[in-house]
């Protein structure tokens, strides 16, 4: 599992590291942990982006030309 955290001002969590919204949070007001709060949809999208590239199969020999 990823590490989660969150911004006691925000309504939803961080996971992905790459997450615009969540490189924003200043020390202050950065919790670790979900704090029990939805995952950020921009942190959904990376990670659905990243799983569907890492599925990169080679099998695939029917080329043009
Ligand atoms: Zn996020």
């Amino acid at each position: 599992m990823p590490m989660a955290w969150h911004k006691v001002m925000e309504p939803v969590h961080h996971t992905h590291p790459r997450c615009e919204l969540g490189k924003q949070a200043t020390g202050t007001y950065q919790r670790a942990g979900t704090g029990g709060k939805p995952l950020c949809a921009v942190c959904a999208e990376l990670i659905q982006l990243d799983s569907d590239s890492e599925e990169h199969d080679s099998s695939d020999d029917a080329g043009p030309g």
